[in-house]
């Protein structure tokens, strides 16, 4: 094996098939070849998830934050708030995007690596009538902590509420029921858990907030959902689509239906259940408690005396590239996704090398 295994949470390692994907001739993106890749993906995207009919898909050239700051924008109506809950990074961008765009936000904080206080957000919502729609990240990358979108879900849905979740590391490596947890919006990434490359990103629109969505204002011009969305629905792109990344997430969509979303999450569980067993024998202490944890990313405790710095060099020197803690947690954790097309013989070896890193650190024999 002599590529580079990527632990950190996309982008992530992909197939053969996906990568020669990358290769299709040159395209205009104005020639019906493009229309057609770009509903295919859209399409697939429902059919993956069992959402056709339910919901609709807009696609937009950019990383998961860009699909985030499109759905953001876009979301509100004139006048209304977004309450947003902030427990990691990716909660708390959700809040600046909002800011940036002028939105008025609620905020619900607690403590990384910690699940919101439901009671707090009923109060918030209670609170502050102003509010029309709750964001909530689904899985905080920061922490590997699943929030709890169904019971966030209801509350918004009681309280007439809509509902957007950022599931981009989480779509294909842990479960949304959108009925269920009442998902009016989703965003998601081709380079996570979807298993294709970074430069493509969605957000997942329920049929029945159309006609609302229309309504609000236009905040931004690249990251206009209600643009964006017409555009595809009339087979079109309102600007150049990434092409070459778009047949790449075609192909990748192709695998994740043969494999099944189903199928994908149970192999990600799988996985991480092997690493944790792994890790627990060699005395590591992780962040999130066992019930909250996501199944594609493990945020461990640096043990005493060994640094980030360390541990990464070493292990990147074996072929794995780990990811450091963000924030408050820089200095304190490491983190191992098991997101992307990894092998079951690829992660125990990973076992068998952090082990040896472990016994080797030079701090420990200060
Ligand atoms: C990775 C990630 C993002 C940002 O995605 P990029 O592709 O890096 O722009 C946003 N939210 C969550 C929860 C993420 O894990």
């Amino acid at each position: 094996m002599n590529r580079m295994i990527l632990l950190n949470p996309g982008p992530v390692n992909v197939t053969d098939r996906v990568r020669k994907a990358l290769l299709h001739p040159d395209l205009c993106h104005r020639e019906p070849e493009c229309a057609e890749l770009v509903q295919s993906i859209r399409q697939k995207l429902l059919e993956a998830f069992g959402l056709e009919g339910v919901f609709l898909t807009a696609l937009i050239t950019g990383s998961g934050t860009a699909a985030l700051e499109m759905a953001v924008s876009s979301c509100v109506a004139e006048g209304q708030a977004m309450l947003v809950v902030r427990n990691g990074v990716y909660g708390e961008r959700i809040a600046t995007m909002a800011e940036s765009h002028s939105i008025p936000t609620v905020t619900v904080d607690c403590d990384w690596g910690v699940v919101p206080s439901l009671d707090a957000i009923e109060r918030a919502l209670k609170e502050h009538p102003e509010i029309g729609l709750v964001a909530l990240v689904h899985h905080e990358t920061t922490t590997g902590l699943l929030n709890p979108v169904h019971e966030v879900g209801e509350l918004a849905h009681r309280y007439g509420k809509k509902l957007l979740i950022d599931a981009i590391s989480s779509l294909a490596g842990d479960t949304l029921d959108f009925e269920r947890s009442h998902v009016d919006y989703c965003v998601g990434t081709a380079n996570k858990c979807l298993q294709g490359f970074p430069g493509v990103s969605f957000v997942l629109v329920r049929k029945e907030e159309i006609d609302s969505l229309a309504t609000h204002p236009a905040r931004s011009v690249y990251f206009d959902l209600n643009k964006n969305l017409k555009a595809q629905e009339a087979g079109e792109t309102l600007f150049t689509p990434a092409v070459q990344v778009h047949y790449a997430f075609d192909a990748a969509l192709d695998e994740l239906i043969e494999e099944t979303v189903t199928g994908r999450i149970k192999r990600y569980a799988g996985a991480s259940t092997l690493l944790r067993q792994g890790f627990n024998e060699m005395g590591l202490e992780y962040l999130v408690d066992p019930a909250h944890r996501s199944n594609s990313l493990t945020a461990i405790k640096l043990p005493e005396g060994i640094t980030y710095e360390f541990l990464h060099d070493e292990l990147k020197k074996q072929g794995y590239v780990i990811y450091a803690g963000q924030g408050g947690l820089k200095k304190s954790i490491f983190r191992i996704a098991n997101m992307g097309d990894i092998q079951t013989g690829e992660f125990q070896r990973l076992l068998e090398v952090l082990k040896t890193c472990l016994a080797k650190s030079p701090s420990l024999r200060d």
